[in-house]
């Protein structure tokens, strides 16, 4: 079975779909890591995502690799472990501009295909519904307020990035994640955009457990569409 959530910056994403996946026992992919990884390495490389042909000699030698930990995953580029500075404020900066480059998806949808092959899994993105698993058996769409969004991306930064969050406003916040979320939602190649068939769950007033209760509802929903009418003697 195939869950997908997608929604915007700071909706819950991340926390919900591992929380939902640990309490299924699937496996949990965090396909905006995968971008992130691929930004890193744009930006090391000074790669022009302008120029195609300068993507594809990029992609030509680009490796990329995913170890699963107890208690998490490493992200790795061509041999080096960038787990830790994916997460930072350079990358988080470029990713939209290199998720948007139409080549870069396409390597990387196809990573995420084969990884759902034969196992059961909640992917966790911006075009997983849409693009990359349309006959997925349940589809999530989160959304949230803005405030309620930058507040908890700060909290997060304060975090784990206690350096970079020091002299970062909670306008600042909403000013960055706004601005993603519109260069998310207008790019050409798969949009941010619910799925038609996605049920919203919208996480601004919701514990991670309320919402992966929702989640659990919708679940039945689709079981019970799906299930066969019972048999007439
Ligand atoms: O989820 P996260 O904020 O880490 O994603 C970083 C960026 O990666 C997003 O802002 C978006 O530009 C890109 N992304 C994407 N498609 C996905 C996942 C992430 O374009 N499936």
């Amino acid at each position: 079975m195939i869950i997908t959530i997608d929604g915007p910056v700071a909706t819950g994403k991340s926390t919900v779909a591992k929380r939902l996946a640990e309490s299924l026992g699937y496996i949990y992919f965090d396909t905006g890591a995968m971008y992130r990884a691929v930004a890193y390495q744009v930006l090391k490389e000074g790669v022009n995502t302008d120029d195609p042909a300068a993507v594809e000699a990029f992609l030509s030698h680009l490796d990329l690799d995913i170890k699963i930990k107890r208690g998490g995953k490493s992200y790795f580029v061509n041999g080096a472990d960038v787990t830790e500075e994916i997460r930072g404020a350079a990358v988080t900066g470029a990713v939209s501009r290199v998720a948007a480059v139409p080549a870069i998806r396409e390597r990387l949808v196809a990573i995420q295909r084969a990884l759902a092959v034969g196992v059961n899994a909640v992917f966790e993105g911006r075009d997983m519904g849409t693009i990359v698993f349309p006959d997925a058996d349940l589809k999530i769409f989160l959304e949230g307020r803005l405030e309620v969004r930058a507040q908890r991306r700060l909290d997060e930064l304060k975090r784990i990035r206690p350096n970079e969050a020091e002299n970062l406003t909670l306008e600042q916040c909403m000013k960055e994640i706004e601005e993603r979320d519109n260069f998310d939602s207008h790019r050409s190649v798969s949009p941010l955009v619910k799925a038609n068939d996605a049920f919203s769950v919208d996480t601004s007033d919701h514990t991670v457990d309320e919402v992966v209760f929702q989640i659990f509802e919708c679940k039945d929903q689709v079981k019970s569409k799906h299930r066969a009418p019972p048999a007439t003697s």
